[in-house]
């Protein structure tokens, strides 16, 4: 195949950069990553070899210039491996992430690159540059000694292979997950088994059979969340509840080909390796130190802070569905498949407040137009359908985003439901980054031409709801539909110069301040009274209705609470660890771990280590589970400016958490941009306050 037969090594001429995917093909992957890693080689070595001393121009702005083609094809590729793989994809998958690795390691560790770089780095306060240009010196500067750049030369040759073989393992990780999850199906034969299932778990039950090829009519439980949760929440089989349960949580855990539990293990061995070369005792204390919290300590001290009450909320929890159980005549020990179910029939009694009343007012259509509304009123953009615009599955939707001055800002393409192909989880990712630095015309690796180096953002938001006729969500879901909104608006509203700073390539505990802050606004009465309204009727959710689900939403948060803090826990201490050698049996260490703890009987964690993806699909948040609750103090604390404003949408708030927060992607170091934006530190009470652990009444009230 030559370049002129691989359309991903063509110009992109559609709208926005837009990759060419009608005629993309799984096939096109391996030649055009040679031929975009050749071609950054060659830019790279124009810049480490040219003869002019360094500037900030001629190279770091240079190096934040180059790669771009072989960037943007990686996205292609990283979008399509989540959102709707194949056979065919996996394959290419497998064989790519280690040249990848390679090449990574490779330009990280060019000395003559490094050199300049580091000689910038040096110079950096005598030289006139912006903020922004400092910032990116020294960002860049970090990400080569991350890298490796400053170990001696065999050091480096050992680094660069841990990592190759860490892309390797990762990949296969995150495919025996996907494998376990798509070829599970339990069938639902007969009213029996489909015994207290409201009408929206049945249809997307009778979807996921469809999909599956089954004749019409039948209803299988996959191990999608989106299936899992509902049927545990609402079937009363306890023998079925107990049956999807285990497969849920034992994904992962298989003897055979598919098995992570040897993958997980070499991944904890090469990261402990990866650390020490670096002269860090364990991995966490090495991935710490780019981060917010910068030390075990501090991310320890903040789980500490939770973990007590969060034990305390979930007996008072527990006290409630034993109650509720006994009220029934139940005479059964509450076990981990039990919890949702009775936490669900505690919901009705107690608040009057039951799913199946709830979703017909969220429907997923009009859930979009209040995140679209929200990001109108807060921030001044509007959204525009382009159905004409090329994507990678018809279930994709592309918006052009306007800002208040009409002007387009970027594209925003939405991926909602869930599909065997699709990963599980909501995210967000993005084709191109917003960045003023595109190269000039005739350079290598650009595609539709830019005027002035503008480009704009394209981004793409990925959800796994069960798709209906229409199709209905829950409360839970539609959070989780504004939380990723809220990181597409990060990526959207990105206002710097460089491609490196751009949107969401923010610090890890600070990444979800936006998502986070941004599902504060479906909480508002305002909000859900405008924009929830019965698929059916139009009629509005009753006020009613509304002031119940809010006071019902605190319940329940301390199981929540305890299964991520858990988690969190366990991420930490498996990351601790200092031996070079990680525990035989994970499980065990795990099962340890949590007894130490004190994680009480018939909860369960948000995630195992044998599927757990955050850690083992990516390096991206190992020792980095914490985060969301990090990033929860800040943004419990940082919408109360506009409670305190006395407006969820008081301009002047929404102003400063656009230049401080959404605006200013990495060109801030990040506890200045969220003092910038209060005026002030954050404190942790709103966060407690927030999940209900600071005021025992506020639970069982
Ligand atoms: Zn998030």
């Amino acid at each position: 195949m030559t370049a002129q037969d691989n359309p991903l090594l063509q110009p992109w001429t559609a709208p926005f950069g837009l990759p060419p995917f009608e005629r993309v093909r799984p096939e096109h992957f391996e030649p055009a990553f040679a031929a975009a890693m050749r071609e950054n080689r060659e830019e790279l070595r124009a810049i480490g070899e040219q003869a002019d001393a360094p500037d900030f121009d001629n190279t770091v702005a240079a190096f934040d210039r180059s790669g771009r083609r072989l960037a943007r094809i990686a996205s292609v590729f990283y979008n399509l491996t989540a959102s709707e793989t194949s056979p065919a994809l996996q394959a290419v998958q497998r064989q790519v992430a280690a040249p990848l690795a390679a090449h990574d390691s490779a330009v990280y560790m060019d000395a003559r690159l490094f050199a300049r770089v580091q000689a910038l780095h040096e110079a950096r306060e005598r030289l006139a540059l912006t903020a922004e240009q400092r910032r990116l010196i020294e960002r860049v500067h970090l990400d080569f000694v991350l890298a490796g750049a400053q170990l001696g030369p065999a050091a480096q040759a050992r680094y660069a292979q841990v990592m190759e073989e860490l892309a390797a393992l990762t990949t296969r990780f995150a495919q025996n997950v996907l494998h376990d999850e798509s070829s599970y199906a339990l069938p639902l034969e007969g009213a029996a088994d489909l015994a207290g299932l409201p009408d929206f778990v049945r249809a997307a039950a009778r979807q996921a059979a469809a999909a599956r090829g089954l004749p019409e009519g039948a209803h299988v439980i996959t191990l999608a969340r989106s299936l899992v949760v509902p049927f545990l929440t609402f079937s009363q089989r306890r023998d079925l509840r107990e049956q999807v349960w285990r497969a849920w949580t034992s994904r992962g855990e298989h003897a055979g080909e598919h098995d992570n539990r040897p993958v997980a293990r070499a991944i904890l061995k090469l990261r402990n390796e990866q650390a020490r070369l670096h002269g860090h005792a364990c991995y966490a204390d090495f991935a710490l130190t780019d981060t917010m919290a910068r030390t075990r300590g501090a991310v320890q001290q903040l789980l500490d802070e939770v973990w007590p009450r969060a034990l305390q909320a979930v007996e008072r929890e527990r006290a409630a569905l034993q109650q509720a159980m006994a009220a029934a005549g139940v005479d059964q020990t509450l076990e981990a498949w039990d919890w949702r179910y009775w936490a669900e029939q505690v919901r009705v009694t107690r608040y009057a407040v039951d799913d199946a009343e709830v979703k017909p007012y969220f429907e997923l259509g009009r859930m979009v137009q209040a995140a679209f509304d929200c990001a109108g009123r807060l921030f001044g953009l509007s959204f525009t359908p382009r159905p004409e615009l090329p994507v990678y599955h018809p279930d994709v939707k592309a918006y052009e985003v306007r800002g208040a001055d009409g002007r387009t800002v970027g594209l925003f393409l939405q991926d909602n439901f869930a599909r065997a192909s699709k990963r599980s989880g909501a995210w967000m990712s993005s084709l191109r980054w917003q960045n003023r630095n595109a190269p000039p015309a005739g350079d290598a690796g650009r595609n539709a031409p830019p005027a002035g180096g503008i480009e704009l953002p394209v981004i793409l938001n990925n959800n796994n709801f069960a798709k209906g006729e229409p199709t209905l969500l829950s409360l839970d879901d539609v959070r989780t539909l504004f939380h990723e909104f809220g990181h597409g608006l990060h990526g959207l509203l990105s206002d710097v110069s460089y491609e490196r700073l751009s949107g969401t390539q923010v610090l890890r505990d600070f990444v979800e301040l936006p998502s986070q802050m941004f599902e504060h606004w479906i909480g508002e009465p305002a909000v859900l009274e405008r924009h929830a309204r019965h698929w059916q009727t139009g009629e509005p959710i009753p006020h009613a209705l509304v002031e119940r689900l809010l006071a019902a939403r605190r319940f329940n948060q301390g199981y929540e609470t305890v299964r991520y803090t858990a988690s969190a826990i366990v991420d930490l201490a498996v990351h601790s660890l200092p031996d070079a050698e990680p525990p035989a049996d994970l499980c065990a260490f795990e099962t340890e771990k949590l007894a130490a703890v004190g994680l009480p009987h018939g909860v369960g964690l948000n995630h195992r280590l044998v599927h757990f993806q955050h850690l083992f699909s990516s390096s991206g948040y190992a020792a980095a589970y914490y985060v969301y609750l990090w990033a929860e103090v800040l943004d419990a604390d940082g919408y109360d400016a506009f409670t305190e404003a006395g407006d969820p949408f008081d301009p002047a708030v929404a102003r400063a958490l656009l230049r401080c927060i959404y605006a200013s992607g990495n060109t801030l170091e990040p506890g200045a941009a969220y003092a910038a934006f209060r005026g002030r530190a954050p404190t942790v009470e709103p966060m407690l306050r927030k999940k209900g652990l600071l005021d025992a009444e506020a639970v069982t009230a």
